[in-house]
């Protein structure tokens, strides 16, 4: 997979591309990352990228000749399919489904904004989805984009040592992963519980769905809706539901 960035400080993007699974990704070559400095791409002397914004207010506003022509020269040089997502407190929420969406796509270009955000005319007519991290608002879209590519560079097969440990991850299956725990067994007089201990596959199971329903309760419960439990992690829910005293 290919990831295009274009952003006005691509310096940020050193550190976190250069470490662990995104790293290991590009080593690989699972996952090539393209940096592009988007003042290289403004054409007067003062390689200006920024105006103010009609009707007057606050702040200053990204242009959007720069981009279209970033964009063009990307596209260019690549001659194939790519979608351009616009990093932006408006777009949808990225989600863990949506993650596993954008990995199917072979060329994808994160288009970082700064300032109030970017001429309209980028939404309207130069990219294809508007990304979201959550309901806040950053300075700028290159934090965002090494969100979004980190949730992908992880779900890219290979990526990760143990595929495994991407399938049982939280929203995989709209639940909350369950607890974990690592030697020792006991610190401080806090104890692992005795069934991850015990060997039993099949207790072990439980107790970990069992968990992972009981996490979901407390701290999303919106989740359940959507879950697709069983019959059995029904009756498992309801009996967490009383030992926690919530009203089914
Ligand atoms: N005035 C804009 C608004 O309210 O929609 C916010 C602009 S914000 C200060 C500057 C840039 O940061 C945005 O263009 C976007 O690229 C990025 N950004 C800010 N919050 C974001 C979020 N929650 N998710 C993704 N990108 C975000």
């Amino acid at each position: 997979m290919r990831v295009d960035i274009i952003s006005l400080f691509p310096s940020m993007f050193k550190g976190p591309f250069e470490e662990s699974i995104i790293k290991r990704a590009r080593e690989k070559s699972l996952l090539e990352i393209h940096l592009h400095n988007l003042r290289e791409f403004a054409t007067d002397t003062h390689r200006t990228v920024d105006d103010t914004p009609f009707g007057g207010g606050a702040g200053m506003v990204m242009k959007v000749e720069p981009i279209y022509r970033v964009l063009n020269y990307i596209k260019e040089n690549l001659k194939k399919r790519i979608k351009v997502v616009l990093l932006s407190p408006q777009g949808k929420t990225l989600n863990q489904d949506i993650a596993f969406e954008l990995v199917k796509e072979e060329n994808i270009i994160l288009i970082c904004g700064r300032y109030e955000g970017v001429d309209e005319r980028v939404r309207e007519y130069l990219i294809d989805e508007e990304l979201s991290i959550g309901d806040y608002v950053l300075s700028g879209g290159e934090i965002a984009a090494m969100v979004v590519v980190d949730a992908m560079a992880r779900l890219l097969p290979g990526a990760v040592g143990d595929e495994r440990s991407v399938k049982e991850d939280s929203f995989s299956r709209p639940l909350l992963d369950y607890a974990q725990y690592t030697r020792p067994v006991e610190f401080m007089g806090w104890k692992v519980p005795e069934v991850l201990r015990s060997g039993n596959h099949q207790k072990i199971g439980e107790w970990r769905i069992k968990n992972m329903l009981k996490k979901t309760l407390r701290n999303r419960p919106d989740l359940l809706e959507k879950a697709n439990l069983t019959l059995e992690e029904k009756r498992w829910l309801e009996e967490i539901k009383k030992t926690l005293n919530l009203n089914s």
